[in-house]
Order: C-alpha cells, then sequence, then structure tokens
C-alpha cells in the first residue's frame, strides 16, 4: 500500500535502522544521513519515514511530508554551514535522470562550487 514500509527497499531498512547510516538529522517525518558515495564535501540524503518512489508522487499524496523533506534539506545546509555559500538540493526522478533508489529522497549538495547546467 502507498506510503507503507516495503521489505525490499533499502531506504526503508535505513528508516527502520535494519541498515546502518550515519544520521545528521531526524524529525518526525523525515530522516537525514551521509550519502555512501559522496559527490562534494556535503552530500546529505533526506527522505521520508514513508514509502513513495519519488519526491513527486511523494508530494501528490503528502504534501505536509514532501514541505517536511524541504525544510529539512535546508536545515542539513544550515547545520554543516553550506547555505552562505549555497547549496543545490536535487531530486532525480525516473531511471534516465539517475535515480537509482525508488524511495523519495532529496540530495542535499554543498561545500564546493556547482557547476550549471548539471550533468
Ligand atoms: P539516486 O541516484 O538519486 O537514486 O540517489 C541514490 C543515492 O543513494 C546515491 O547517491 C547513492 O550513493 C546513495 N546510497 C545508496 N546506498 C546507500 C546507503 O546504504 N547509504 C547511504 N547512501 C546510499
Amino acid at each position: 500500500m502507498a506510503g507503507e514500509p516495503q521489505t525490499d527497499c533499502l531506504f526503508c531498512k535505513i528508516v527502520s535502522g535494519d541498515i546502518p547510516a550515519t544520521i545528521v538529522r531526524e524529525s518526525d517525518t523525515t530522516v537525514a544521513f551521509r550519502d555512501i558515495n559522496p559527490q562534494a564535501p556535503t552530500h546529505v540524503l533526506v527522505i521520508p519515514k514513508v514509502h513513495y518512489p519519488d519526491a513527486a508522487t511523494l508530494a501528490a499524496a503528502e504534501p505536509q511530508i514532501a514541505a517536511d523533506v524541504l525544510r529539512e534539506a535546508g536545515a542539513v545546509a544550515a547545520d554543516e554551514k553550506v547555505d552562505g555559500s549555497g547549496y543545490r538540493i536535487i531530486l532525480n526522478t525516473g531511471s534516465g535522470a539517475g535515480q537509482t533508489v525508488f524511495h523519495a529522497h532529496a540530495h542535499v549538495l554543498g561545500g564546493r562550487g556547482l557547476q550549471w547546467p548539471p550533468g
């Protein structure tokens, strides 16, 4: 059922604690943890605790939780002190855009110069 934990989902297992992660923030509805393959000095993933396959699907079903993800992404940037220099929130959506984990997540990247457009 939409929003329910999925037994085969890596990020649901991080939410449940079955797979370890370096958690940097947690709220009632979200968890933020360091990406295992960082692409910048700060590379944190913010995920909803509920399972939806991507950010747009989450926003359609649970707009408050989607807002929580964005709020927490901003809080991560402040915690990491990259908010002043600028940071990027990325929502890869679909395999053609590079999404590899189909549990909604926002990447927070910062701590280095970021190019535009992204590759
Ligand atoms: P996507 O490519 O936008 O779906 O992002 C998925 C991200 O999850 C990638 O940047 C991976 O490096 C990251 N990732 C995969 N497995 C783990 C893990 O076990 N812990 C933390 N990050 C992970």
